[in-house]
């Protein structure tokens, strides 16, 4: 009964908290869209999917973050290769709240990257990538087991290199949940100039074209500076809201969100011939 009241608890405060949010975002971008819905079938389906990811993508995220650098610091007595001063007035701590931003945001654009480049990776990134029509719900069409690899990639990757307070990665990650839905919405916001230093909903539905010049391309979620720094950016036209969806025409299923690496792996080792002798 405990476990039953625990788990209504987390769903409550998780999957509630991204319905909610998504509710009072889907009221605006229904009244400003920039492109015209074909149907409902994309908010169904991403709303569904919120019933997995929304419970146990909160359980995962805020426990990989909340445990992963203390068993790296307290269990594996790892520490990291370089140590920052302690922020001695306010300034110093508003600078290092910016430069945490950064700093993970450098490690976010690497990982998104190479879910992009590494096979393996993409066959979980595309459940993100198969939307068709892209709009605020987007941004929970995100595959389970992303969660985990993020956080370890991002927090304790991060972490093991530069010594920070807990509280910035976890306000990073917070920061990256609420913009993750400014960024996936449907509306006609042009950022113009303005677009070099921060991402928006255009910026970012370029990163879901499936045109070919725009593919791999505007990984940051914040900054678009790591873009900028690694040839990866580009900006949008003043009206230009384009298709989105996978490049082979491709859809995901639920299931995808949760089956789609081990159906990566069966594929491959049957292509490779795994356990074939000559
Ligand atoms: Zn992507
Ligand atoms: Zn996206």
């Amino acid at each position: 009964m405990d476990i039953l009241l625990d788990f209504l608890e987390v769903f409550k405060k998780g999957g509630l908290r991204v319905l909610l949010i998504l509710f009072l975002f889907v009221v605006v971008e229904r009244r400003f869209f920039a492109r015209k819905y074909v149907d409902a079938s994309s908010l169904i389906f991403n709303v569904k999917w919120i019933f997995v990811y929304g419970v146990l993508g909160y359980i995962f995220t805020f426990l990989a973050v909340d445990n992963f650098i203390p068993f790296l610091k307290n269990t594996l007595g790892l520490t990291p290769l370089l140590q920052l001063p302690r922020p001695g007035n306010i300034y110093h701590e508003v600078f290092y709240w910016y430069l945490s931003f950064i700093y993970l945001e450098f490690f976010y654009y690497w990982l998104h990257r190479m879910q992009h480049e590494v096979p393996f990776l993409w066959s979980m990134h595309k459940f993100h990538h198969s939307e068709r029509q892209f709009q605020v719900s987007t941004a929970v069409r995100n595959h389970l087991f992303e969660i985990p690899i993020n956080s370890f990639c991002i927090y304790a990757l991060g972490y093991l290199i530069l010594d920070f307070q807990l509280m910035y990665p976890k306000v990073f990650l917070l920061g990256v949940s609420f913009y993750s839905y400014l960024a996936h919405m449907n509306v006609r916001l042009h950022l113009g100039r303005l677009g070099l230093f921060i991402g928006g909903p255009q910026i970012h539905r370029l990163h879901h074209s499936f045109l070919r010049q725009h593919i791999n391309k505007n990984y940051s979620t914040f900054f678009p500076l790591w873009d900028k720094v690694f040839g990866t950016l580009v900006l949008p036209e003043k009206d230009e809201y384009v298709d989105t969806g996978l490049s082979d025409g491709g859809d995901c299923s639920l299931s995808d969100g949760v089956f789609s690496p081990f159906e990566f792996l069966m594929n491959k080792f049957k292509r490779d011939g795994v356990g074939k002798r000559n």
